[in-house]
């Protein structure tokens, strides 16, 4: 049971975790976490159950043997009798597996709407307008009450309605045997027993298939997760080493996400070495761009070339292991300041991380944590200030030594001082790396050595230094 409930929830991570960009990112968190947790152990639950019945079904076929050869007419009576009573009391089978149906359902609703707003909860909270959650998770909590009530109510029906039939299949039994049929009483002693004892198995199989009947959605539904993920599997590209020695180029590429057209036809090279910037107003398509670049996203029409090669071509394993990615959003891991440079990678030393940190101007203030770089930073790095935080995302893009560094408005939440302090490492940086950076602030158009306005669809370039 253990071992179904592990394997269901690391087939469905990796699944999940191979599929493609898009697809991904249409999922919800907390129905992710659902199926990782409730759906997962119901499963197992649902095979525990499956299991037992056959073992009880094993036993009952054991009796039915003996009872066989003592006296044939009973054993075809016992098996009558123990096939009625499942007949008879089979609507409640049905209602639980509805029961469990219902609950399979409305608790991946409830938990996806739960992660969704505990990601929001302060401008909720902030707004006194926390009561909203509670007016969307209640209908859900009503609904899983509702259905977990007709579960307890089915099984419970079917153990006492069990009893009951029992008891008068056997007071039948005995009286038949041994009034009508005037066996001696020491027969009707043995065949009693065993006529008891078949009904209980019987018995037992029709309450573990229903308790698996509860659950067995919950298993189905996980399958369903799995299986879309895989079907949703991410190309790997082709087998040719990325080498990034000249340069980046972007040529007549077109995106869309549906019918809504993001990039009209771009071209934008990114020689090796250089300090790119990509600046444009909101929603113009940059952070798109980097996608594109990063191989998350796949052009319409157009091509991406790395030294020439299409980046179809590549290995797009390698060449996501060149790249030093520090997104948008400020999110951290509820951990350690090294743990969150280092993501666990054992080949990074304490003092790789402490030179990143330097690097991205973090080790003034993680110097001063009561525990250094071991300080935990709260959850989702609550701990720390916006600008904080980024200047550890960037010192986990710098810890490996990438390549090609993609900065996506990582300095728009530092104060201009920090800015222009890591746009001078950034240019230090350069010549070795690769830098490709995405900002409003002027400290970074200034840093860098070229620069495109992207707008309405097109790429212009605004800056160029070389000439
Ligand atoms: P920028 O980074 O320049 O602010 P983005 O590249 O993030 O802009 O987005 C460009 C446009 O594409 C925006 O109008 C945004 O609403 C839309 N968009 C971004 N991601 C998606 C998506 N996954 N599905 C549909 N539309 C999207
Ligand atoms: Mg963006």
């Amino acid at each position: 049971v253990a071992q179904v409930a592990t394997d269901l929830r690391l087939s469905m991570l990796r699944a999940m975790l191979a599929s493609r960009w898009d697809y991904f990112l249409h999922r919800q968190l907390g129905q992710l976490t659902n199926s990782m947790s409730i759906e997962a152990v119901r499963a197992a639950n649902a095979y525990l159950h499956g299991a037992t019945l056959i073992s009880q079904l094993i036993q009952a076929l054991v009796y039915v043997i003996i009872a066989t050869l003592l006296m044939w007419q009973a054993a075809l009576f016992s098996i009558l009798m123990g096939a009625l009573i499942y007949v008879a009391l089979n609507r409640l089978v049905k209602m639980s597996r509805k029961a469990g149906k219902r609950q399979t359902s409305f608790t991946k609703l409830m938990i996806a709407r739960l992660a969704d707003t505990l990601l929001s909860v302060k401008p909720l909270k902030s707004m006194g307008r926390e009561g909203l959650v509670d007016t969307v998770l209640v209908s859900e909590t009503k609904n899983i009450n509702r259905a977990l009530r007709r579960e307890v109510v089915s099984t419970e029906f079917l153990a006492a309605g069990q009893e009951i039939l029992f008891a008068l299949v056997l007071v039948i039994g005995i009286y038949v045997t041994l009034v009508k049929w005037e066996l001696p009483i020491a027969t009707v002693m043995v065949l009693g027993f065993l006529l008891s004892r078949i009904l209980k198995r019987t018995g037992q199989v029709q309450r573990s298939y229903q308790k698996m009947a509860v659950s067995e959605s919950a298993y189905w539904s996980i399958q369903k997760t799995i299986s879309k993920a895989e079907q949703a599997r991410e190309d790997t590209g082709g087998n040719r080493t990325p080498t990034l020695e000249q340069g980046i180029e972007l040529q007549d590429v077109s995106f869309s996400y549906k019918d809504k057209q993001i990039l009209e036809g771009i071209n934008i090279s990114i020689p090796a070495g250089s300090f790119t910037a990509i600046i444009g107003p909101s929603g113009s398509g940059k952070t798109t761009t980097l996608d594109l670049i990063i191989g998350l996203l796949q052009p319409d029409s157009g091509t991406l070339l790395v030294d020439g090669i299409p980046l179809s071509e590549l290995d797009m394993h390698r060449w996501r292991r060149t790249i030093g990615y520090v997104p948008q959003e400020t999110v951290l891991l509820h951990d350690s300041v090294l743990n969150n440079v280092a993501l666990g990678d054992p080949e990074i030393s304490e003092a790789d991380v402490i030179s990143a940190l330097r690097e991205a101007g973090a080790w003034d203030f993680v110097e001063k944590l009561p525990e250094g770089i071991h300080d935990l930073v709260g959850e989702r790095g609550g701990k720390l200030s916006g600008g904080q935080r980024q200047r550890i995302k960037i010192a986990r893009a710098l810890v490996h030594r990438p390549r090609l560094l993609i900065m996506d408005e990582a300095t728009s939440a530092l104060d201009p001082k920090s800015e222009t302090a890591i746009c001078e490492t950034l240019s230090k940086l350069r010549g070795a790396h690769t830098i490709l950076a995405i900002s409003h602030q002027p400290a970074m158009l200034d840093a860098a050595e070229r620069a495109y306005r992207l707008q309405e669809g097109r790429a212009l370039l605004v800056k160029d230094d070389a000439g």
